[in-house]
């Protein structure tokens, strides 16, 4: 199943096509991008003609990533088999303080001058299917949305995984400790009301600037903001797919009107 949607969102990511984009509330305007060509980069990524360029495909970026965010294209990749790409659905970055990635970069493929939040920009994230905000019609979060986050975190243990509960004990590895952390914090809204995407994006200090839950209706709907970095970890947690990232989209691209999905 996460392969199929894997390989889905490499055939369509970057873009998910104009007509979806358009039927999101808020889109004012469809960005004259390579839609069907871009795939999410890793932070730091140079423009992507020179990233296809300069990516040697070593895997070194993936290696160091904590939260196993990054993967290599396979076949389905086709032209750019084998470089370094974020699906979102699978794991969003977390925008680590020291940008682990980026350093290890031996080519410049993530430019080392980028290496800090500031200067990061992967994409734009997009409301894409509104109607099924959890938040728009109070709906509480249900079990299986936070149970599938413990399905594809690799580094916790087999018993913690059935279980649906981690522990941090002091003893783990920083990778286990970062990723336990997301875990532990989703666990706030098991069965409670939907705020995961405002209340769990990694843009500091304030995440209130790339994202934010606005009144609609009856209920309240996300609202990205012209800080949002394009991670993709409110992609990753979103239990109802309302959300997905346009890569190297701006918000002025997308916002044109510097109006919200309100
Ligand atoms: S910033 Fe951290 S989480 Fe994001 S891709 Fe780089 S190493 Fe992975
Ligand atoms: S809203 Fe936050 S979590 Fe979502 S893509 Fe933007 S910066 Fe990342
Ligand atoms: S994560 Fe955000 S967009 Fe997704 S259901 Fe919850 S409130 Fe709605």
């Amino acid at each position: 199943m996460e392969d199929k949607k894997r390989r889905n969102f490499l055939k369509s990511a970057g873009g998910f096509s104009i007509v979806a984009l358009a039927s999101g509330a808020g889109i004012f305007f469809a960005p004259k991008l390579k839609a069907d060509k871009l795939l999410l980069r890793p932070p730091g990524a140079v423009d992507e003609d020179d990233f296809l360029k300069l990516c040697i495909k070593c895997g070194q970026c993936l290696q160091v990533c904590p939260y196993d965010s990054i993967k290599l294209e396979d076949i389905d990749g086709k032209a750019s088999m084998g470089m370094a790409y974020i699906n979102p659905f699978d794991r969003g970055c977390y925008l680590c303080s020291a940008f682990p990635c980026i350093l290890a970069c031996p080519t410049g493929a993530l430019d080392h001058e980028k290496d800090e939040l500031k200067y990061v920009h992967m994409g734009m994230a997009v409301v894409i299917n509104e109607s099924a905000c959890l938040a728009l019609t109070n709906k509480k979060v249900p079990d299986s949305a936070i149970d599938r986050i413990y399905e594809h975190t690799k580094v916790i243990s087999s018993s913690e995984k059935a279980n649906h509960k981690v522990e941090i004990t002091g003893n783990e590895s920083e990778k286990q400790e970062l990723q336990k952390k997301v875990l532990e914090n989703l666990e706030k809204f098991r069965d409670k009301e939907c705020t995961i995407c405002a209340d769990m994006c990694p843009y500091t200090p304030d995440p209130s600037l790339a994202i934010g839950m606005v009144k609609k209706e009856e209920g309240l709907v996300p609202e990205i903001r012209d800080a949002c970095v394009g991670c993709g970890a409110c992609v990753e947690l979103c239990p109802t797919q309302v959300l997905n990232i346009m890569p190297r989209a701006t918000y002025e691209q997308i916002y044109k009107k510097g109006k919200s999905n309100a």
